[in-house]
């Protein structure tokens, strides 16, 4: 049996198991099995690896994303730039563990942003600051994308607050990503507090909230004729890249 799983607490409401059972039913893969490991704290895990010896590796959420660095041999260079890992490969030698580290949510969101870049984009602002809006920079940065932060609480240079958000900030700032929990299920009638009204049809807005499908941030938008796009892409596309680091002996 090949197992693989996901890491993080609470995990009631987790899109992985869902998407891994469907995918190995449509693709028979009646060898594989997807767990979730809801670990209240990341000690457990020495304990979880040695009891699953069967597990080849797992995802991994919230709240541990940043805090798994200290527990693996390895990162690839990509989740080391980002400072976030979402994906743990496992390899065994000799009954010897080897755990290495990737982000396959920066591969979701490039993949899933690139068919909306053919107009280009110079300014993106990042709403949130929060271990996804990690990997959402670091994408944008090597697109040569330059990015702001809008944080409840700015702290750095490139941070700035909700109420610095005004129409001199949307004039320059094309791209505005979503990376906050705001509107998502079930509170969805709460969006992040911009200024809607200086979005115009030169703006792409990228919400990162999969459920529901279309978020209130996406709706006012929309409204005001800006292209949209959801995180369901991005989802799908994050898990399948997870599954082929498992599954790549190279890897
Ligand atoms: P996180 O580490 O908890 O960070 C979220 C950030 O949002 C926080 O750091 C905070 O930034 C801001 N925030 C949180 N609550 C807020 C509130 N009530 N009002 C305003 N700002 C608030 O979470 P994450 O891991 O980065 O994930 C963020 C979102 O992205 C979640 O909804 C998650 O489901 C989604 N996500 C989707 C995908 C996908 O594949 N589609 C992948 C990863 C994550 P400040 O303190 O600076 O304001």
């Amino acid at each position: 049996m090949k197992r693989y799983g996901l890491i993080g607490y609470p995990l009631s409401h987790s899109f992985s198991k869902q998407y891994f059972e469907e995918k190995f039913k449509k693709e028979n893969l009646t060898d594989c099995r997807y767990e979730n490991f809801p670990l209240q704290s990341l000690d457990e895990l020495p304990g979880l690896l040695e009891d699953k010896y069967e597990l080849r590796g797992f995802n991994v959420t919230i709240p541990y994303k940043e805090k798994i660095l200290s527990r693996l041999d390895h990162m690839d260079e990509n989740s080391h730039d980002i400072g976030a890992v979402n994906t743990v490969k496992i390899s065994r030698n000799q009954g010897k563990l080897f755990l290495k580290g990737y982000n396959t949510d920066s591969h979701g969101f490039y993949a899933s942003l690139l068919p909306f870049l053919n107009k280009p984009i110079t300014d993106a602002l990042i709403l949130g600051t929060g271990g996804a809006s990690k990997a959402v920079a670091c994408v944008l940065k090597k697109l040569g994308i330059s990015c702001l932060f809008v944080s409840r609480h700015p702290v750095k240079s490139d941070h700035i607050s909700y109420s610095d958000v005004c129409g001199p900030v949307l004039y320059h700032s094309h791209l505005i990503i979503n990376t906050t929990p705001i509107g998502m299920y079930p509170d969805t009638e709460a969006c992040p507090d911009i200024p809607y009204e200086f979005i115009t049809a030169k703006h792409l807005l990228f919400d990162l909230i999969y459920n529901p499908s279309e978020t209130k941030f996406l709706v006012r938008g929309k409204e005001m004729g800006a292209r949209v796009v959801n995180g369901m892409e991005m989802l799908r596309l994050q898990a399948e890249k997870a599954w082929e680091i498992w599954n790549d002996d190279q890897e």
